[in-house]
């Protein structure tokens, strides 16, 4: 009897031989979903392959069951997490569920498909009465009794067709059991169909035609289309590098409308937080119906309705964050990663993929045109580009204004000294420079609008005793707790516990505390002050917790209803709103001083990416940079996107040190709710590994950046080697020396973006 490898979900490593029963035969194909008995429990899992025999010695058990209908994996996509288990070193199970969409995870494997479905009816034509076999069909006699005035009127309401039963009855006064009766008479049939769980339903979107291609952007499509399937063949991945505001995603459509056009499919990735609603509508708008949304927001009935349109070809073009790059496609011809240097491409859970890099994956082993998108790419992609493994696209000039925005760099420790113009923030001196509050008042003056970046929520990111210096921090974890001044509570950023502030200080008695430092909700009200007739909304995770409110806070800014809009990171990225003509960053440098190799470069990304929000439209734009480090290259040449400058000076220092690009880096977390077993484990991992050799550096175990985080502790062990192979090995070596035991955790995290 023929035989079923099976991967099961979850965190085992192993694949488990099955009997595959004669009725299952034709469904039990590699990539099909099936439920299998393992002990005394049922397990679910994935046929990976088929076999004539098994080389297991003891008896096989049969499978139980398995998902009729078309594989839910395909063949490619089981081999892309095949890769993906060994080159992340996860369990082949978790890379495989992180492929399927959220009810297939869950529900139980024949317990029906998870559409909805909704009651229809129909007349039933005379002439077919004998055949119908409904249960309440009039039977024996065969003969059908003439409808009553009040059923015949019924029938001819129902005309030719199927309608939806609920509707009918609601558009035209028919009670349920009048229907119900007419059933059993043998007049109309019962019927149900699927309902599609829409996500766009309640959205009215209008169609749109192509924008015309300036220069730059049509050598830009050529470039990808040319990859396309049948004549990818042999093409590279291709970086697109545009300017902000240069039209990336015009070539992304009609890129896409090229792939449609040769009967392929396309894959399109975005973060996270720029998924929205103004992005799929860019998308549904060209493309309509062939579009399908996977989104973490959408239920999971919608999700998985998405999803089944892709997998039976119905959708043809698959938009979403990281996961979506596992859509079900067919014929895949394209996938697009969009600001491709986003950190939230890489999931921060098993397995720890970054989509970025398995697109490129998928791409190679589905022979089809991959582009990487960004303003500020990645350092990796931007080095296999600069030595052929990548093709390069640039787009140098703005789509619609032509020119990128004048840019002022505000040294904060000069507007600080007494006599300078500028606006004291209390404390810690100030928030608003002299510079920055007149550039203020002229867009107030002429109705445009300024957008203000701080990357940092609360009021105060400290609470500080004056007398004794005490600072109030989480009980959970290592971190300062902020005060928020909406709900008057201190509150933990990492684990989210919050708490009273304290009337007196804990540690000496002192009556004051003090609040240290600037928070988004101080720069908001002290712009209140400061210009108090302008209309003011701030957005940061402390807002847009509500469902809907991250997408009305948009659409009001959109609409011309808010003058200034302050807010983190979370305003910094791909918003495109014409009317803005000045984007103000405060505190530039918050983010150079952390301990990470990557510092730079983030600070870079978002600041470049900030600056780019202004002069979008056809006004020119001003950057206004405040900083204590105005003269760090990250800032300088952020303010004047001076990308290929920023990237070659720190290419040199990476190379140097030998970190990413021209190395691998993995981080190794040990948690443990003791701090000293993480801290001696993590001393007992290093020394597994072994010192520096010629092939790997090892960084000293050491606290993690954030030591404590919901009460667990943390330890740190980085590596880092040209050869990715080699670091897996001596990681896999290490594991197996020492095994984790008791509460100690340990995570490998291959391609780790943080630390250092
Ligand atoms: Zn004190
Ligand atoms: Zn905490």
């Amino acid at each position: 009897m023929p035989v079923a490898r099976v991967a099961l979900d979850g965190a085992v490593d192993r694949a488990f031989d099955y009997e595959i029963p004669p009725e299952l035969d034709a469904a039990a194909v590699p990539g099909a979903r099936v439920l299998v008995p393992l002990g005394r429990r049922e397990e679910q899992g994935t046929v990976l392959s088929r076999r004539d025999a098994s080389d297991f010695a003891g008896v096989l058990k049969p499978l139980r069951a398995v998902e009729p209908g078309d594989p839910a994996v395909s063949l490619p996509l089981l081999r892309l997490a095949l890769w993906m288990a060994r080159y992340y070193m996860a369990p082949f199970g978790l890379c495989l569920r992180a492929m399927l969409p959220p009810r297939m995870r869950s529900a139980r494997v024949g317990s029906g498909d998870g559409f909805a479905r909704e009651r229809t009816i129909s007349r039933v034509d005379p002439g077919d009465a004998s055949e119908s076999g409904g249960a309440g069909a009039s039977g024996a006699s065969g003969a059908r009794p003439e409808p009553t005035a009040r059923q015949a009127e019924i029938l001819g309401w129902l005309g030719e067709g199927e309608s939806l039963l609920s509707g009918f009855c609601r558009t035209w006064h028919v009670a349920p059991e009048t229907i119900r009766r007419m059933e059993e008479a043998g007049l109309v049939r019962i019927g149900t169909r699927i309902c599609r769980r829409d996500p766009l339903a309640a959205r009215r979107i209008a169609p749109s035609a192509p924008l015309r291609l300036n220069d730059e952007q049509s050598a830009a499509l050529r470039a990808i289309v040319a990859a396309l399937p049948p004549d990818s063949g042999s093409s590279k991945p291709i970086l697109l590098h545009g300017i902000t505001g240069s039209g990336k995603t015009e070539v992304y459509l009609q890129a896409i409308a090229e792939a449609l056009a040769r009967d392929c499919g396309a894959i399109v990735l975005v973060p996270e937080i720029s998924l929205t609603p103004q992005t799929i509508r860019r998308f549904v708008s060209r493309f309509g119906p062939v579009v399908a949304v996977l989104h973490s927001q959408l239920g999971p009935g919608e999700r998985h309705d998405e999803w089944h349109r892709l997998h039976s070809g119905e959708a043809r073009v698959a938009v979403g964050p990281r996961s979506a790059l596992f859509a079900p496609v067919r014929r895949l011809g394209l996938i697009v990663v969009d600001e491709e240097h986003e950190p939230s491409y890489k999931q921060d859970e098993t397995p720890r993929y970054n989509a970025r890099d398995v697109a490129v994956v998928r791409a190679r082993a589905e022979k089809c045109a991959v582009v990487l998108g960004s303003a500020t790419p990645s350092l990796e992609s931007w080095r296999n580009a600069s030595i052929g493994k990548y093709a390069l696209v640039s787009l140098k000039r703005r789509a619609t204004s032509g020119c990128l925005p004048s840019t002022t760099i505000v040294d904060m420790r000069v507007e600080a000294s007494p006599g300078a113009g500028g606006v004291p923030g209390g404390g810690s001196g100030l928030i608003f420079s002299d510079t920055l509050v007149r550039a203020i008042r002229t867009r107030l003056e002429y109705g445009e609008q300024t957008m203000l970046l701080l990357n940092r929520r609360g009021w105060a990111p400290r609470v500080a005793c004056p007398a004794c210096g005490h600072v109030e921090t989480c009980e959970n974890c290592s971190v300062r707790m902020a005060y928020h001044r909406d709900d008057d509570v201190l509150r933990c950023h990492v684990c989210g516990a919050w708490r009273r502030v304290p009337a007196v200080c804990p540690e000496c008695g002192a009556p004051e505390q003090r609040l240290a430092g600037v928070g988004t909700q101080r720069v908001e009200s002290v712009a209140r002050t400061l210009f108090p007739k302008a209309r003011i909304e701030r957005m940061d995770l402390d807002v847009t917790t509500r469902k809907s409110s991250h997408e009305e806070i948009l659409s009001r800014f959109r609409a011309g209803k808010t003058d200034i809009l302050v807010g983190t990171q979370m305003i910094a990225k791909g918003l495109d709103f014409p009317n803005v003509t000045l984007a103000g960053i405060l505190d530039a440098d918050a983010s150079l001083c952390v301990p990470d190799f990557r510092a730079s470069e983030r600070t870079f990304q978002l600041v470049a990416q900030m600056a780019g929000r202004a002069g979008r439209g056809e006004r020119p734009g001003d950057v206004i940079v405040q900083t204590r480090s105005p003269d760090a290259p990250a800032i300088v040449l952020a303010a004047r996107e001076a990308y290929a400058e920023f990237a070659a000076a720190e290419l040199v220092e990476r190379e140097e040190l030998l970190y990413p690009p021209f190395s691998r880096f993995c981080l190794v977390t040990v948690r443990s709710a003791s701090r000293d077993a993480a801290e001696s484990y993590a001393a007992r991992f290093a020394d597994a590994i072994g010192r520096d050799r010629p092939d790997w550096i090892l960084g000293e175990p050491g606290p993690a950046p954030i030591e404590k985080s919901n009460g667990v502790w943390r330890f740190q062990i980085s590596l880092r080697g040209p050869d990715s192979d080699v670091l897996h090995g001596r990681l896999r070596a290490a594991i197996n020396a020492i095994p984790a035991n008791g509460d100690i955790s340990v995570a490998c995290d291959i391609d780790a973006l943080g630390g250092g």
